[in-house]
């Protein structure tokens, strides 16, 4: 397992991160599944505008809270941004058909993945922000090959 940590002053430090990721995963053109654990209020949200700004996305990215899910069109694939916190029962993901949205190319990032757990295949980096105040940490955790490269190459 590849892990790697940073502590985030304010929320411009979890947008930064999160587009320091972005660009790491610009280049793997592999699909990849990415776990984001935290309390509410964390910087999960925050830190997913950062992944999106770093693609071009510029607009507002809000929680999909209700709709569970919500779709970014990247300049080469898309972007499943999923927030779990509202899901009942993990089971409710496959009248969904969670499968589709794992692709070889798209990327998903999941909050409150382990509202899904037993369902959802496996992180390929689990991200975790935890509140440390006045800011936040960050740690991330390979599952995959694919994400300990990942880490490898943000740790850089
Ligand atoms: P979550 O999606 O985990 O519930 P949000 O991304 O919505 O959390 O962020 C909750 C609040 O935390 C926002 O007001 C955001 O500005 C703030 N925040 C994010 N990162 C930091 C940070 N590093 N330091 C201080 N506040 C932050
Ligand atoms: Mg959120």
């Amino acid at each position: 397992m590849t892990e790697w940590s940073c502590y985030l002053a304010d929320e411009s430090a979890t947008v930064a991160a999160g587009k320091a990721l972005g660009q790491v995963l610009a280049e793997c053109a592999d699909g990849l599944s990415l776990h984001l654990a935290g309390d509410l209020g964390a910087g999960k949200t925050t830190f997913t505008r950062g992944v999106l700004n770093s693609f071009g996305h510029s607009g507002a990215v809000k929680s999909p809270t209700y709709t569970l899910v919500e779709e970014y069109q990247l300049p080469t694939r898309t972007l499943h941004h999923f927030d779990l916190y509202r899901l009942g029962d993990p089971e409710e993901l496959e009248y969904m058909g969670i499968r589709d949205y794992f692709t070889a190319a798209d990327i998903c990032l999941i909050e409150w993945p382990v509202r899904g757990e037993g369902v959802l295949p496996p992180a390929d980096v689990l991200i975790t922000l935890k509140v440390q105040e006045p800011g936040r940490i960050v740690k991330l955790e390979s599952g995959t090959e694919r994400g300990s490269r990942l880490v490898q190459q943000l740790a850089q």
